[in-house]
């Protein structure tokens, strides 16, 4: 069998990273991008932190290490060729106490571990150098952390498929995707056959297509898409949101670059922190509470299927009731401006409620097990044919152009052993 169309669900920076990875080893290759909504990047690509993840926190030889450190080199190669932001502000993670100090020795080992360039263990004098505004008993200094414009740069990637004679269908969802029969590829068709129209009119038929290999990258939908090719219900997703607030122009400018406190282990985020954003403003969180929906922005949007999901998952209650102390930390700055602000304030003192304006939400397609235990790697599965992205939390972002060549490698080797 060989490969001749291509279909990638998904245009977010992983599906379009793929898709350009595809055309680059494939010249030829006719590869359709569908993304349902009007734009690329509407989802999790551009409602995120923006920060260029060094590799400091994941655990050593896993996927998530491996490809964050190679994906920092690619984006960082690919934004300048493409002239989209990116800027090494450089990141501290601040201890404010001894107890947080040993568990920043264990992230400095992983760090060292994971080759992450730079870091150095600092005091409160080196704090002071580098982010006056901080205060702490001691951090981790990584100099290279960068901020990047991720929407740019899906939208770059999305200009070079275009170029490589690819095409991206905006508006364009996808309802089905179904395997046919070793005879159905042997006629001339591809093999997979996709189903797809436009987003809102599930009653008219949609338009079918077939494909020899299908690519599905669609963040919070990954489990749907996924189950409903016949895989696994599990790892779901459950959609936790985070919200940012501003700082003001005045307080934005004692932020040099990417202020952190030490994350809980417990918990798969890393806390409430302070971002410096390519277009200059800072940004305070995101914190983590669960979503009423895995796509609403808005602070009384609701899904009732999405939640209806969420509630009759026993893993999702067996998580909550093990993390009861972080629910109820989050459930505060949830609630309160004044709690969230203090997060923040607990290591950049001095900010006040007045300072600050609410700022974007975004919501993290967080996978969980049936188990209730959070999925921390890149998780992707499927056949030859039809291959699922089902984990890419953060720094996936970061990692897009190195999960690319992973996925195509795994397509193509697939292939030649067919
Ligand atoms: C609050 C927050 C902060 C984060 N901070 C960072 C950070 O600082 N650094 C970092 O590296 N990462 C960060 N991340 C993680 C990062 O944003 C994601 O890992 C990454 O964007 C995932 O990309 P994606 O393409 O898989 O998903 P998405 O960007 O969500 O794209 C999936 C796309 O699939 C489309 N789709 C779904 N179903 C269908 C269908 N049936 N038909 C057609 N299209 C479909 C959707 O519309 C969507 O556009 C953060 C995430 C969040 C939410």
């Amino acid at each position: 069998m060989s490969l001749s169309r291509v279909a990638v669900v998904g245009g977010g920076i992983i599906g379009l990273a793929v898709a350009r990875e595809l055309l680059d080893r494939s010249p030829g290759l006719e590869v359709v991008v569908y993304e349902k909504e009007d734009r690329v990047a509407a989802h999790q690509t551009g409602r995120n932190s923006g920060v260029v993840h060094a590799g400091l926190y994941y655990t050593p030889g896993g996927l998530k290490a491996r490809l964050c450190r190679r994906g920092v080199g690619l984006l960082q190669e690919f934004a300048r060729a493409k002239q989209v932001s990116y800027q090494e502000c450089g990141k501290i993670v601040v201890a404010k106490d001894q107890a947080e100090l040993e568990r920043l020795k264990d992230i400095y080992q992983r760090a060292t571990a994971n080759g992450v360039p730079g870091i150095q263990m600092i005091g409160p004098e080196e704090i002071a150098e580098i982010e006056p505004a901080a205060v702490g008993v001691a951090a981790l200094h990584s100099p290279t952390t960068a901020i990047a414009d991720f929407a740019g740069v899906a939208q770059a990637l999305a200009e070079d498929i275009d170029a490589a004679g690819g095409e991206v269908r905006l508006s364009t969802e996808v309802r089905s995707i179904a395997e046919g029969t070793a005879s159905s590829a042997s006629s001339g068709h591809g093999a997979v056959r996709v189903s797809a129209g436009a987003r809102g009119k599930p009653g008219e038929p949609g338009d079918t297509e077939h494909f020899d290999l299908v690519i599905t990258c669609a963040g919070a939908q990954s489990d749907r898409i996924a189950r409903g090719c016949g895989e696994d219900a599990f790892p779901k997703i459950v959609p936790f949101y985070g919200d940012y607030f501003m700082l003001s122009k005045q307080k934005a400018a004692q932020v040099n670059g990417l202020i952190y406190p030490v994350p809980d282990p417990q918990y798969p985020f890393l806390g409430v922190h302070i971002t410096r954003r390519y277009d200059g403003e800072v940004m305070l969180g995101p914190n983590a509470f669960l979503s009423l929906g895995r796509e609403q922005y808005s602070r009384l949007g609701l899904s009732p299927r999405d939640m209806f999901d969420v509630v009759r998952s026993p893993g999702f209650w067996k998580f909550a009731s093990q993390n009861i102390p972080a629910a109820v930390r989050e459930t505060r700055t949830a609630l309160s401006k004044r709690v969230f602000v203090g997060e923040a304030n607990k290591y950049m003192p001095g900010i006040a409620l007045g300072e600050v304006t609410r700022g974007p939400r975004g919501i993290r397609a967080q996978a969980m097990n049936a188990d209730g235990s959070l999925v921390d790697d890149f998780v992707i599965t499927g056949s030859t044919r039809l291959m699922h992205v089902r984990n890419a939390p953060s720094p996936a972002a970061t990692s897009a152009l190195a999960i690319a060549e992973h996925i195509v490698s795994q397509a193509l080797a697939e292939e030649r052993a067919v």
